[in-house]
């Protein structure tokens, strides 16, 4: 916490809040160069993705690899199949937009429950992770108790 306010008030009209333009600002010790790398690995990661599932919506008649009517059922398998990986797949999608917002923020690798924060080989190997290895221990065996 910083004290340090000097007693000038001299602001009558007040800044423009709503100006947030391409303008990004760059803080003293810009803490989202830390992870660019990261970020780098998730957009990527964000763009595959989304070209992936852009495909399958772009091509939804799939049944015409398989003419035969009596595969209608394994057709129908594969969809239902495909369906949940999509919605795995938009579930991460999800999570990767979270990850890009709090590096937005600069609150990025920072855990959600101790605020600590989390050690950077955590962050490379699970860059969607928003706990410590411990609070995620923590939180798992807590699962486990209240089932
Ligand atoms: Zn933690």
């Amino acid at each position: 916490m910083k004290t340090g306010h000097s007693a000038k008030r001299i602001s009558p009209t007040p800044p423009a809040v709503h100006s947030v333009t391409a303008k990004r600002r760059a803080k003293p010790s810009s803490p989202g160069k830390k992870y660019a790398a990261i970020r780098r690995d998730l957009e990527r990661q964000r763009k595959a993705m989304l070209a992936e599932v852009g495909e399958g919506l772009a091509n939804p008649n799939g049944q015409e690899a398989f003419p035969d009517v009596s595969d209608q059922a394994s057709v129908e398998a594969d969809q239902n199949f495909s369906l949940r990986i999509r919605e795995r797949e938009q579930r991460l999608i999800k999570k990767i937009d979270e990850a890009l917002d709090r590096m937005d923020q600069n609150i990025y690798g920072i855990c959600e429950r101790c605020q600590e924060e989390i050690p950077y080989p955590r962050l490379k190997a699970r860059p969607v992770t928003t706990l410590c290895i411990n609070c995620k221990t923590l939180e798992e065996q807590e699962e486990k108790i209240r089932r």
